[in-house]
This record gives structure tokens, C-alpha cells and sequence, in this order.
């Protein structure tokens, strides 16, 4: 008996030794090509094999009908939002290939996950890490040599920037018109709610010395606590770590106006929340933009994302704690209300001056060089010397027109699209019992501006015109958005006539301009309103 008993452990353990972990497509291509589709879910289904305790679920399914796998990693017992949130552990989200040519963060995240099964495998008595390894999965399988030309490789190709609908996945956090983004969007960072989300590219543009650039949410109507937390902890924090545990020389995104004379300054990119980074701000919540070096080598793109990835989580180790009460603080704050003007406009502004790490370039004869990487203008050659060069860095962003944060809007519910859209962003949505007479504003539009030029399938529209208070009656069945909310910020951006990426931006309320009043309605003072709330348009 003893001895069949120890053949058998003997055996077991042969088993568990056997259960190789997988290498991602990068390793084993010795970096000469990317994973397909098939390989991020094979990879999954080995890790899953090694440790079946990690979890996965589809949060999306793409127009080409792949499910976008969502990987979860954690301590045992996390099997949903649910038993994530009793754990009272930070929830970490990565995700990559948004952009399918910018493709080492679907290889590095690839390589945390087998990480959080084998040597930081302790990290999951600490937090829960969602991966989400291949985003725009349609995009990745539409394969060429030539799509990125000026990115170092892999060799072998990559996908597309777009999804299969031609849609840039990274300007529709806040119309959500692809599939992709509704699934995010509502069974990622609703559902599960992280508190800092990392997602990962490869940059475009200026020659720099750095490895790496981040940034953080840009968008002023973020909560300011979470926005200063991050500049002034966290991101130093892991910027440290990668200079002196690999040597290697990471900074805030950016891009210099003029690879020629870099003190005219380092421009960081764009405030509106159709980025991912900026959206996840106005949801009360921290996020880091990654952006590994287009110019570097393939295996090095890799190499310093994976790096970052690993300390950002040992961050959220020391940090996370912290992290956890801002976002809660930030939440509790609009629980009560206390919101009274947020920006609908905005201008990028000088940050600060620092000392930025430029790669000299020198002016070259027109078809000697090749053109500036920013402004695709002129004739420049690169010279591969790295300087340091004191600039102004115009990292920040500031209001240049702000709108009182109601009570709450009243919405017609004939604009089921932009009640649809609210409800997959995951705000309380509610429905007048009763008709009510109420003082309201309303927006008197002067004129409408639509776009010459199309963008992402739009012709973006800007409104003009003035706030003018008025008693109204409004029967039962209209919409109304109270502002008592979490996601407050997000309503608010989407709600208001003015905003540069709202509702009204996005021609939602088009068929609904005519009338020449906006069809939303402000209550300025907290009334007691008698509503449902709904969770569907019909
Ligand atoms: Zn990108």
C-alpha cells in the first residue's frame, strides 16, 4: 500500500512538472513575428492547463465574430466582479493591441500572465489582474509587412490600427460604435470596475531618448486628487524603478513641434476622452497610457513594456492601498453631489520646464533625409546622439470654457441613441413617473457647425448658443440623469451642449436641433423627482 501511495505522488508530481509553460510567439520566432489570433488563445488555454484557477471570459465579440478574451488572475475564490470586490485587493487591468500594428504589449502582457502563474505568482495575494491580451483582434489577423514602416519590426508583420469596420478603437470610448468598445466598456470596466487600468502602444513620431513614455488621464474634469496622486507618486515612482533596477530612461509622452530645435518644446497629445486614457479618468479611476519606442527593436519594445508592466504591478503593491481610497473618495464626493463647474473646452498649457532627452537631428537636402517625424514636414537626418535639452513641457491641459454641473438632465426620450449610449457607459438612468412642471435651463442654440471632413464615419458637431432659465412641463416617460452619481463627470461630458466630445459632438441629437433648443434640460437645485430607473430603450 505504502509503496503504491509513494508511486502514485511520484507520479502526480511528473504530471505537474510536465505541464510546460507556453512561450508566446515573439520568444520562439526569436522576435520575428507577433501572435495571430490562435496563438493568444492557445497561449491562454496552457496557462489555464498550469494553473486552472485562472480564469477567462469573453467580454466582447468582434465584428468578424472572435470573442475577445478577458483573462483574470487572482486569489483563489476570484471567480467574478463580485468575489473580486469582497477581496477589498486593488483590480488591475492591462490591456494591449487597441492599436493591432502596435504589437510588443500583446507579447509582454502575455508574458505577466505566465509570470502571475509561475514566479510572481505571489503578486495574486495582493491584487486581481485582469489581462486583456489582444483587443482588436480583427485588426491583428489583417497581417502585412507593410503597415507600420517606420516601426522597428517584428520582420515577419503585423495587423492594422483599425478594427473591421475601418473605426480607430482608441476614438470610441465615448460614441461606442464598435462592438468592441460596448463589450469593454460595459463588461470590462463597468462590470469589473478597476482601479487602474494600463493600456499599451508603440509611439509615433519624434526621436526621443527614451524607451518608453506614459501618461496619465489628461483630462481636467478627472478628479483632481486621482490626476496629482499619479504625477506626483505614482508615475515617478515606476519612472525610478525602471532607471535603476534596468538602467533604462522612461518619461511622460510627448512629442517635440520641431525634431530640429527641441526648445520650442515637448507637446504631450489630446484631452478629449474618445481616448481610452482620458475616458477611464472621467470614470473616477487611475490609468497609465504606454508608449514603447516605435524605433527601437522589436525584442527591446518587448522587453521594456514587459519591465514597465512588472513595475507598475509592484507599484500597485506599495501604492494600491492609497490608489483604492482616492478612487473611493472621488466617488463618495459625487455620491453627495458636490460637483459645481466642470470644463467643456479646453487648451493644452505649459506643464513645466524640464530637461528632455532629445536625439540630435540635423537639416537635410529635400530627398537626402526623410521628413520631420512629428509634422511629416522638411528633410531631416538623424544623427543617433542622444541630448538632454531644457524645454517648456506642455504636458498639461486647462478649461477654457466651464458649464455648471446640475442636479440632474432631463432628456427627450425620442434620442434613444444617446439614452443607449448612457446606458452602456453604465450611468443610473431614470424615467419620469408622473408629468412635472419644474424650473429648468435650457440651451437656446445660435448656430451648429458641423465638421467638413468626416472622422471615424462623423461629421463632429459644435454647438453654439446660451443657457436661459425657464418653467416647463414635461410629461411622464422623459429621461432624467441625476448627477448624485459615481459617474457624474462622464454624464456630464456626454450631456452638455458644448462639450467637445459629447453627445451633441457625436451627432446623436442631429434630428433634434431643428427646434433650435438642445433636447436636454438642466435642474440647477436638487427637487424631489419621482422616477424608474430603466436599464433598456425600446
Ligand atoms: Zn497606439
Amino acid at each position: 500500500m505504502r509503496a503504491v501511495a509513494l508511486t502514485s505522488l511520484l507520479l502526480l508530481s511528473e504530471v505537474v512538472m510536465a505541464v510546460e509553460l507556453p512561450r508566446t510567439v515573439a520568444e520562439s520566432s526569436n522576435y520575428r513575428s507577433t501572435s495571430r489570433y490562435e496563438d493568444v488563445m492557445s497561449f491562454i488555454a496552457a496557462v489555464q492547463r498550469a494553473d486552472p484557477e485562472v480564469r477567462v471570459e469573453p467580454f466582447a465579440t468582434t465584428n468578424e465574430g472572435r470573442a475577445l478574451p478577458l483573462v483574470i488572475a487572482g486569489p483563489p475564490g476570484v471567480v467574478d466582479p463580485r468575489s473580486a470586490h469582497a477581496t477589498g485587493l486593488p483590480i488591475v487591468f492591462i490591456m494591449a493591441n487597441i492599436h493591432a500594428g502596435e504589437v510588443e504589449g500583446k507579447e509582454a502582457a502575455q508574458m505577466v500572465l505566465r509570470d502571475l502563474v509561475s514566479s510572481s505568482r505571489a503578486l495574486r495575494d495582493q491584487m486581481v489582474v485582469l489581462i486583456a491580451p489582444i483587443y482588436n483582434a480583427d485588426g491583428n489577423e489583417r497581417f502585412g509587412s507593410q503597415h507600420r514602416p517606420t516601426q522597428n519590426g517584428p520582420p515577419n508583420g503585423v495587423g492594422v490600427r483599425e478594427n473591421a469596420q475601418g473605426l480607430d478603437l482608441n476614438r470610441d470610448y465615448m460614441k461606442l460604435q464598435s462592438p468592441e468598445a460596448r463589450g469593454l466598456i460595459a463588461n470590462v470596466l463597468h462590470r469589473w470596475d478597476p482601479l487602474l487600468t494600463v493600456d499599451l502602444h508603440t509611439t509615433n513620431g519624434s526621436y526621443h531618448g527614451y524607451a518608453l513614455t506614459y501618461s496619465p488621464t489628461l483630462n481636467p474634469d478627472a478628479p483632481q486628487e486621482l490626476i496629482d496622486f499619479e504625477r506626483e507618486t505614482l508615475l515617478p515612482h515606476i519612472r525610478e524603478r525602471m532607471k535603476s533596477r534596468y538602467g533604462k530612461e522612461t518619461y511622460y509622452y510627448g512629442n517635440f513641434v520641431d525634431q530640429l530645435n527641441p526648445e520650442k518644446g515637448w507637446y504631450t497629445f489630446d484631452s478629449r476622452p474618445r481616448f481610452g486614457n482620458n475616458y477611464i479618468g472621467l470614470r473616477n479611476r487611475f490609468t497609465i497610457l504606454s508608449e514603447a519606442y516605435s524605433y527601437i527593436d522589436f525584442r527591446a519594445r518587448v522587453e521594456v513594456t514587459y519591465q514597465f508592466l512588472q513595475e507598475i504591478l509592484d507599484a500597485v503593491t506599495k501604492h494600491g492601498r492609497k490608489m483604492m481610497k482616492l478612487a473611493d473618495r472621488a466617488d463618495a464626493q459625487l455620491r453627495r453631489g458636490k460637483l459645481r463647474k466642470l470644463g467643456v473646452r479646453f487648451e493644452i498649457r505649459p506643464w513645466r520646464d524640464a530637461e528632455i532627452l532629445w536625439e540630435r537631428a540635423l537639416p537635410a537636402e529635400p530627398g537626402a533625409g526623410a521628413p520631420d517625424p512629428w509634422t511629416e514636414k522638411g528633410s531631416i537626418k538623424r544623427t543617433g546622439q542622444i541630448v538632454p535639452v531644457k524645454m517648456t513641457d506642455y504636458g498639461i491641459f486647462a478649461a477654457t470654457e466651464r458649464s455648471n454641473v446640475p442636479y440632474a438632465y432631463l432628456i427627450d426620450p425620442a434620442a434613444k441613441g444617446a439614452v443607449r449610449n448612457l446606458l452602456l457607459h453604465g450611468i443610473v438612468v431614470e424615467s419620469l413617473r408622473g408629468e412635472t412642471t419644474l424650473e429648468v435651463e435650457e440651451f437656446a442654440i445660435k448656430d451648429v457647425e458641423r465638421a467638413e471632413k468626416a472622422f471615424q464615419e462623423h461629421h463632429e458637431t459644435t454647438l453654439t448658443g446660451k443657457w436661459k432659465e425657464r418653467r416647463e412641463r414635461f410629461p411622464a416617460g422623459t429621461v432624467l440623469v441625476r448627477m448624485n452619481q459615481p459617474l457624474a463627470r462622464l454624464a456630464f461630458y456626454l450631456l452638455e451642449p458644448r462639450s467637445d466630445d459629447g453627445l451633441f459632438d457625436w451627432n446623436f441629437f442631429d434630428s433634434q436641433l431643428e427646434s433650435k433648443i438642445a433636447p436636454v434640460r438642466k435642474v440647477e437645485k436638487p427637487v424631489p423627482l419621482e422616477a424608474t430607473i430603466i436599464t433598456e430603450v425600446h
